[in-house]
């Protein structure tokens, strides 16, 4: 068999390596994919500083895969060589725990991460269980819907939960990898659009499809959503519990923060501000692949694309520096 290119990190903290591996076979329930286009989402620092437990090394990240099955291997029947495919985050279940036999497969007591618990798309081949494949429509590119495999369904996901409803208010904090597409998700979903920045972000948001612009810089971003009649929902998507804070006093009755930018300070709020108008904080955890599939149904259909800035596979480590530099427009995106 010939070989292929991949990035690993070889130990937790190193920098990462560029090595020839022999092309993967598949087994018994898992395909080949040819990767075509993988995300650098910013949970790659999880494998490649080691901050998920049990990770086994060499490992390679990425999780935001857009490919094409190449091989099948024993046993598995509903998928075909060609197939256009995505893996994410969610890279399996082992069907048998309670929360699996509950059909809550995100909770799966035994669940994998593609890029984690298995090498990810950094190469150029993978080999991934079924149970991680989401199939991919045919009229979006490789590059576009790779971050639709993440931070798309992300923020779809937790949107479409959320509990607003068409013409309610809805607040997206931050304007970045996630919030980028989470102004287009709400407004294509028929909200009424609040994105919280900070600065000069007022002409990207509106052009995102944002009804209203806030400068949390220049403004109480809480008291602005109060004057706008208060919000159902906000997605706060910037990895602050502090600023999260600052915001929950925006939520209109019965409103929702959803919480998806992981950070470690705590969010802080007296019990009070929750009880009256029995207001919530939920987290919220990407989704399943069939939840990826309707991510990138809605895209198709609606025109939502993630912005991107794209590296060769060669040049990961620039384009892993660049998304950690917070600086990128708005996801990275490694090409094959
Ligand atoms: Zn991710
Ligand atoms: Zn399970």
């Amino acid at each position: 068999m010939s070989k292929m290119k991949v990035v690993q990190v070889p130990k937790p903290g190193a920098d990462f390596e560029i090595v020839e591996r022999e092309i993967p076979e598949p087994g018994a329930g898992h395909v080949r994919i040819r990767v075509q286009a993988c995300g650098i989402c910013h949970s790659d620092v999880m494998t490649k500083e080691g901050l998920f437990p049990g990770i086994s090394y060499p490992r390679v990240p990425g999780h935001e895969i857009a490919g094409v099955i190449d091989e099948l291997g024993a046993g598995v029947k509903d998928w075909k060589k060609g197939q256009r495919v995505g893996v994410g985050w969610h890279g399996g279940q082992d069907g048998t725990c309670l929360a699996c036999r509950r059909g809550d497969f995100v909770n799966c007591a035994n669940g994998k991460v593609c890029g984690i618990s298995y090498d990810g798309g950094y190469q150029e081949f993978m080999v991934a269980p079924v149970e991680a494949l989401a199939r991919m429509p045919e009229s979006l590119s490789d590059v576009e819907a790779a971050p639709l495999m993440c931070a798309g369904v992300t923020t779809f996901n937790a949107l479409r939960h959320g509990g607003a409803l068409p013409s309610d208010l809805v607040a997206i904090q931050g304007i970045g990898g996630l919030g980028h597409l989470g102004i287009q998700f709400a407004k294509k979903s028929g909200y009424r659009v609040a994105a919280i920045g900070r600065g000069g972000d007022d002409a990207l948001a509106k052009k995102l499809g944002a009804d209203v612009y806030i400068d949390s810089a220049a403004m109480d971003p809480a008291a602005e959503l109060q004057k706008l009649g208060g919000a159902q929902v906000i997605l706060a998507t910037a990895p602050s519990g502090k600023s999260m804070s600052a915001l929950i006093g925006g939520l209109g009755p019965n409103g929702t923060l959803v919480v998806i930018g992981a950070s470690s300070d705590p969010i802080e709020v007296p019990p009070m501000q929750l009880i009256v108008g029995k207001k919530r904080i939920h987290g919220w955890a990407g989704g399943i692949p069939t939840d990826s599939e309707d991510t990138l149904r809605f895209a198709e259909m609606t025109g939502v694309r993630p912005m991107i800035e794209k590296y060769p596979l060669l040049k990961a480590a620039d384009g892993y520096a660049r998304m950690m530099s917070g600086k990128a427009e708005f996801r990275v995106v490694l090409t094959m």
